[in-house]
C-alpha cells in the first residue's frame, strides 16, 4: 500500500497524555494507542442519582451510594447450596492517607478490632479500618466473584434497589464499581452529570475505574474524532440509522442518558459484522474465481459398485448430502464443504462415496483424522466398508507412530498413485509426503467447530483442492455464517434406522453415596451378560491438573483420575476377575491403538478412560458408560462420550456422575444432556455457555477477538443485514477503492482473524 497516511488511532499514547500516565495505561490496561484506548469500552454503567447517606435510605428506592468497604467474609447457606458474600460497608469515608493503601491491610491493630471481628464473622483479619458511621450489611449470591473483587478499606459505588433484611435496610447483589478514591461532591458539580449513567469500566485494582474515565475523557477532548477512520459507508450508515464514530465514542464513554450507550454499541456491533462479512465476501470472490481437477462419476465405477454392495440403504440425507458433493467435485471450482451430523449419522460413508468418485476419475483422496487411534479406526473401516473393493482403490493409513518399514511402503503407494485413499494424523501434512494426483481433502474434526485443523494439503501444481470437513458438532446459522463465511454447509438431520437407545441418568453421590458401590455392581451385571463398559475419568494420574471446571466455582475438589480408577476397580470384590483396561492421552500412538483394538475386539471387559475416546471409537458392544465427574466435562463432550455407546444391536446405559448436589452449579448442564439427544439442542447450550472467543478459535492466539461486541449468537439480524451489505458491497467495487477506510479494517481483520486459514491449501 502506497503511502498510506499516518492515522490518528495509531498515535501513541503519549502525545496526548502525560508519560507517566500513558506509560500507567500501557502497564496495567496493555492499551498503546489513542485507538485503543478509544475502545476500550466500559463493561456497564450506573445510574448515578443522588448520592445518599445511609440514614437517608428510603425502602424500595434505586440508589447509588459510595461507601468503604469494612468486612469482606463469606458463609455457606443451610437452605440452598452454595456460599454468599456478606460485606458490610460505612458511609464515612477513610482520610486521604487510607485511601492510598486501599486494600491493603495494614499493621496496625486498631481499636475497632472487636467489633470488626464480630461483623466479619471470623473472616479476614482485621486492618486499620478508620473511623466507621453508619453501618450497612450488603448480601452478595456471587460469593467469590464479590469477594475477590471487594476488599476492606475500598471506596466502592454500589448501586441497587433498597430493601430490607431482619430489620436493616440492605442492598442485595448490588452492581458496584471500586473507585479510586472518594468523590462525595462529584454528583452535585454538574446539574446534568446527575442523571447521567457512570461508565464502569473493566478496572484493575492499581487503574480504577474512574482513573480511566478521566483517561478516556481527556484523549476524547485532545483529538479531533472527525478525523479517526471510520470503516462504515455513510449510505449503510444512513440505512440502518446509526451513529456516527465520533457520536459513538462519545456516546459510550460519556452517555448524557441511558439509551445513548445502547445506540453506540449498535454502531460498533454493525461495524465489526461488517469488516468481518466483507472480509468473507472478499475471500469468497476469490474461491470462486479458483480452479481445480473435476471428477466426474463413472458408469459402473468403484462408487456405483459400492452402492451396489452396500448392506443397508444410505439415509435420505446421505444420498442428498452424496449428491451436492458429487455435483460439487465434478466441477472446476474447489468445493469447501462443511458437512455436518451428529455422531453416527454416518458423515463418514458419505465421504467415502465423494472419495471413490474421486479415484473413479484417477484422483487420491486423503482423510485427515484429529488423532491416531481415530485414524487407525477410519483405516480398519473403511477397508472393512469397502470389502472387496478395497484392493482394487488401494487403501494406506499414516500415521508418525508407524513403523519405519511401513511408513516407507505407505509414502511409496501414496507418491505412485497406487494409494486412491489415504488416510492419516497430520503426518499427511509432512513434507515427505507427495501425492500422485490429490483431488480431495476430508478433514474429520469430531466436535471441534472445524476450523482448528490446519492444513496444507494442495493439488500437484500447488493449488487448491476440493475439500469437506466433518464436524459432529451442529452449528447455528449464524455461527457458521461468521466462522465460516462462504462455506457450504451440509447437514445430516436423521440418524440410520436400527440405531439403539440410549439412556442417561445423572448420578449424584452427594445425595447418594451408596450409589457408588451400585454402579460397580451396574458394571459387573453388564460383563456378566457378555458386554462391555467404559469408565471414563477427568485426570490422567493422581498428580495431573484436571479440566478447569466450566462454571468456574472455585472449590478444589481431588478428581477421578484414570490410575486412581485403575488402581480401585482391580481391588474391588465384586470386579473381580474382570479384564480391565486403560487409556489416555499421555499413552504412545501404539499403546493407545494396540488398547482401543483390544477394546474393539472384545478382550477388554471395561476400560478406564480419559475423554481421549471422545472422538470416534466404534465399539458396538459396548453397553454401559460411567462418567465420573461429569461436572467436569463440556456439553459437547459429555454428548461425544455418550456417543460412543448405543452403536450395535445393544440399548445403552450413560451414567453421569457427580459429586454435586442437584442444585450444584453445574447440574443444569448435566441435566441437559441427560435429557436429550438430540446434537442441535445441546451444541446452542454449549455455545451460549462458552465465550464467544472459544467459539471462532481464537482463544489462544493471544489476541484480541476480532469480535468484541458483536456475539454470534445474540446480534443475529445484524450478523445477516451485515452479510447482505457487504456482499452487495463486494460485488460491486470488489477492490473497494472507493471505501479505503473499510478496506483498512477489513485488512486488519485479515491479519487477525483466525477463520483465515479456512482458506489455505
Ligand atoms: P459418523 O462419522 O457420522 O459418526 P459413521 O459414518 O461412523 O458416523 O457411521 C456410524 C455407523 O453407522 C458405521 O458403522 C456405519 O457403517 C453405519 N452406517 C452408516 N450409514 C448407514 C446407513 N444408511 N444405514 C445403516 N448403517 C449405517
Ligand atoms: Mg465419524
Amino acid at each position: 500500500m502506497a503511502g498510506a497516511p499516518e492515522r490518528r488511532e495509531d498515535q501513541p499514547l503519549r502525545t496526548v497524555l502525560h508519560p507517566k500516565t500513558a506509560d500507567a495505561v500501557t502497564r496495567y490496561l496493555g492499551l498503546e494507542t489513542v485507538g485503543e484506548v478509544l475502545e476500550y469500552f466500559p463493561r456497564r454503567y450506573l445510574p448515578r442519582g443522588e448520592l445518599t447517606r445511609f440514614s437517608d435510605l428510603v425502602l424500595g428506592q434505586e440508589v447509588s451510594i459510595i461507601s468503604r468497604i469494612l468486612s469482606v467474609s463469606t458463609r455457606r447457606l443451610h437452605t440452598r447450596r452454595g456460599s454468599i458474600a456478606e460485606v458490610t460497608v460505612t458511609d464515612q469515608l477513610a482520610p486521604e492517607e487510607n485511601v492510598a493503601s486501599t486494600g491493603q491491610a495494614s499493621s496496625g491493630q486498631g481499636s475497632f478490632a472487636p467489633r470488626l471481628d464480630g461483623l466479619a464473622g471470623g473472616g479476614l483479619p482485621a486492618p486499620d479500618v478508620g473511623p466507621i458511621g453508619e453501618t450497612m450489611t450488603l448480601s452478595f449470591f456471587n460469593a467469590w466473584t464479590a469477594s475477590k473483587d471487594l476488599a476492606v478499606g475500598d471506596h466502592v459505588m454500589f448501586s441497587g434497589k433498597v430493601n430490607e433484611y431482619r430489620g436493616q435496610l440492605t442492598l442485595t447483589n448490588p452492581h458496584y464499581a471500586v473507585l479510586e478514591d472518594p468523590a462525595p461532591g462529584d454528583a452535585s458539580e454538574d446539574a446534568d452529570m446527575a442523571t447521567a449513567p457512570l461508565p464502569v469500566y473493566p478496572a484493575t485494582a492499581k487503574f480504577t475505574t474512574d482513573r480511566i474515565a478521566t483517561v478516556v475523557g481527556r484523549v476524547l477532548d485532545s483529538i479531533d474524532l472527525s478525523l479517526l477512520d471510520d470503516p462504515v459507508p455513510d449510505d449503510l450508515r444512513a440505512k440502518h440509522r446509526l451513529m456516527s464514530l465520533p457520536e459513538a465514542l462519545e456516546a459510550v464513554h460519556r452517555p448524557r442518558d441511558e439509551d445513548e450507550p445502547q445506540q453506540a454499541m449498535r454502531y460498533f456491533r454493525y461495524r465489526e459484522a461488517l469488516v468481518l462479512q466483507t472480509l468473507l465476501a472478499r475471500r469468497s470472490a476469490v474461491l470462486d474465481a479458483q480452479r481445480t481437477l473435476s471428477f466426474q462419476p463413472r458408469e459402473e465405477g468403484l462408487r456405483e459398485r459400492f452402492d451396489q454392495i452396500l448392506p443397508f440403504r444410505l439415509t435420505d440425507g446421505q444420498r442428498q448430502v452424496g449428491d451436492e458433493i458429487a455435483g460439487d467435485i465434478a466441477l472446476e471450482k474447489p468445493m469447501n464443504r462443511l458437512l455436518q451430523g451428529d455422531v453416527g449419522s454416518g458423515k463418514t460413508l458419505v465421504a467415502l462415496r465423494a472419495m471413490l468418485q474421486v479415484a473413479d476419475a484417477g484422483g487420491q483422496s486423503a482423510m485427515l483424522a484429529p488423532t491416531e487411534v481415530l485414524a487407525s479406526q477410519h483405516y480398519r473401516s473403511v477397508i472393512k466398508t469397502l470389502g472387496p473393493l478395497a484392493e482394487e482403490i488401494g487403501v494406506v493409513v499414516l500415521t508418525s507412530s508407524m513403523p519405519t518399514g511401513a511408513k516407507r511402503q505407505a509414502l511409496l503407494d501414496i507418491a505412485s498413485g497406487s494409494a486412491g485413499i489415504v488416510i492419516g494424523t497430520h503426518a499427511l501434512l509432512g513434507d515427505d509426503v507427495v501425492f500422485a494426483e490429490l483431488g480431495l481433502v476430508v478433514v474429520d474434526e469430531q466436535h471441534r467447530f472445524g476450523v482448528r485443523q490446519r492444513h496444507s494439503l494442495t493439488a500437484r501444481d500447488g493449488g487448491p483442492v476440493h475439500r469437506l470437513v466433518m464436524t459432529a458438532t451442529p452449528i447455528p446459522r449464524s455461527v457458521a455464517m461468521t466462522v465460516f463465511g462462504d462455506l457450504a454447509v451440509s447437514v445430516l438431520n436423521e440418524l440410520p434406522a436400527g440405531r439403539q437407545d440410549v439412556s442417561t441418568h445423572v448420578v449424584s453421590l452427594a445425595e447418594h453415596p451408596k450409589w457408588e458401590t451400585r454402579l460397580w455392581e451396574r458394571a459387573r451385571e453388564e460383563i456378566d451378560a457378555g458386554h462391555q463398559v467404559f469408565v471414563v475419568v477427568p485426570t490422567i494420574g493422581e498428580d495431573a491438573p484436571g479440566p478447569r471446571l466450566p462454571d468456574g466455582d472455585g472449590q478444589e475438589t481431588p478428581l477421578q483420575s484414570v490410575e486412581g480408577m485403575v488402581r480401585k476397580l482391580s481391588a474391588l470384590p465384586v470386579l473381580s476377575g474382570i479384564r480391565l483396561g486403560s487409556v489416555h492421552g499421555r499413552m504412545d500412538g501404539t499403546e493407545k491403538a494396540d488398547v482401543m483394538n483390544r477394546m474393539a475386539a472384545g478382550s477388554v471387559d471395561l476400560l478406564v478412560a480419559t475423554t481421549v475416546i471422545e472422538v470416534g471409537v466404534d465399539v458396538p458392544n459396548a453397553s454401559l458408560m460411567i462418567i465420573m465427574d461429569a461436572d467436569r466435562l463440556g456439553i459437547s463432550t459429555l454428548h461425544q462420550l455418550r456417543g460412543r455407546i448405543g452403536r450395535g444391536e445393544l440399548e445403552g446405559t450413560c451414567l453421569l456422575v457427580t459429586e454435586q448436589d442437584h442444585d450444584g452449579p453445574s447440574m443444569p448442564r448435566l441435566q441437559a444432556v441427560a435429557s436429550t439427544r438430540d446434537g442441535f439442542e445441546l451444541s446452542t447450550l454449549d455455545l451460549e455457555q462458552r465465550r464467544e472467543g472459544d467459539i471462532l478459535g481464537d482463544n489462544q492466539s493471544g489476541r484480541r477477538s476480532t469480535l468484541k461486541n458483536l456475539s454470534v449468537l445474540r446480534h443475529v439480524k445484524t450478523i445477516e443485514q451485515a452479510r447482505e451489505d457487504a456482499w452487495r458491497l463486494v460485488d460491486r467495487e470488489p477492490d473497494l477503492s472507493g471505501h479505503p477506510s473499510l478496506l483498512r479494517a477489513v485488512q486488519d481483520a485479515g491479519e487477525q482473524s483466525t477463520t483465515e486459514y479456512l482458506y489455505r491449501g
